[in-house]
């Protein structure tokens, strides 16, 4: 379902995006990665697809909008077209009070969280537009949706939670194109995130974080298979009844997701948790 499909993952050198990336290959599509490292680039090409037929690796900072037209018109080169968009590229920022925070580092989270996101869905847009198809997956997280705000955290939850704003509110504005636009919360993964949390050290990060953290250390975490599981399924056509969704790749089930009336009640939505949409009142 997914051959000769074109991806385009940011962020796909390691973690969950490399996992993506596997998936994706494994799939039969063509896929695109990059990051602001080439070596760790590299390094993915050659374990994932060695001889590099169907994949691409670049250096781009999707912060930087000059560098997200550059990685497009490069994709575009090299495979034609865009069908998948995934928003992987991601970083926890600064750890720690809010006072404490270097400003630079908060405003460097968002650039990349939020505006990287926003980047290349506009860069990236057009072309779908143009094929008459497209899907975006875009990485939330930090438990956004969720009861519970991560203090200590706060230049990471809020360019999250602004991720699944800007998910809500780009399906709706495409909505009639057939582009689907959703987010995946993936879980713990252990990844650089746990060890960046370990590193930040338990003052910083608050007890209940540095725990919790050291815990998932431990015991293994999820799955990044579960994300990238999840990422394939809406990148088929089998979601094309899913748009502006935020979808946990650990609790919901990809069979129950079938139901066609999954649009018509919140419990997809940032809002899940307590059910209540503010405009239903
Ligand atoms: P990771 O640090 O292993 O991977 C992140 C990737 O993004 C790396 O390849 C990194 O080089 C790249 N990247 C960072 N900044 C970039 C930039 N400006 N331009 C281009 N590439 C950049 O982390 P991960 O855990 O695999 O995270 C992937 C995504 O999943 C992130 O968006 C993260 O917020 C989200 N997420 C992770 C977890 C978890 O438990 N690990 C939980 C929730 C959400």
């Amino acid at each position: 379902m997914l051959k000769n499909k074109v991806f385009l993952i940011t962020g796909g050198a390691r973690g969950i995006g490399l996992s993506i990336y596997k998936y994706a290959i494994n799939a039969g599509a063509m896929v695109v990665i990059c990051s602001r490292n080439i070596d760790e680039v590299n390094k993915a090409i050659l374990e994932v697809d060695p001889t590099g037929k169907n994949s691409l690796g670049l250096k781009v900072d999707v912060s930087i909008i000059m560098e997200v037209k550059g990685l497009v018109a490069k994709t575009l080169k090299k495979f034609g077209k865009i069908d998948v968009l995934v928003n992987n590229a991601g970083i926890y920022g600064p750890i720690g009070l809010l006072e404490t925070n270097n400003i630079d580092e908060w405003q460097q989270t968002v650039n990349i969280n939020l505006m990287g996101t926003v980047n290349c869905c506009q860069a990236v847009l057009p072309i779908m537009k143009k094929n008459g198809l497209g899907k975006i997956i875009n990485l939330a997280g930090a438990g956004v949706g969720g009861s519970k705000p991560l203090a200590r955290f706060t230049a990471y939850f809020a360019s999250k939670m602004a991720v699944v704003g800007f998910t809500e509110a780009l399906a709706k504005e495409v909505e009639g194109e057939d582009i689907q636009i959703n987010c995946i919360s993936p879980g713990g993964v252990n990844t650089y995130f746990t060890q960046w949390l370990l590193n930040n050290g338990e003052e910083k990060a608050g007890s209940d974080m540095y725990n919790q953290a050291l815990k998932q250390k431990e015991n293994g975490g999820d799955s990044p298979e579960l994300a990238a599981k999840m990422a394939m399924f809406l990148a088929s056509t089998k979601s094309n009844h899913i748009t502006g969704k935020l979808i946990s790749a650990k609790w919901d089930l990809i069979e129950s997701m079938s139901d066609k009336n999954i649009l018509k009640n919140s419990l997809y939505n940032l809002r899940r948790i307590d059910n209540n949409f503010f405009y239903e009142k």
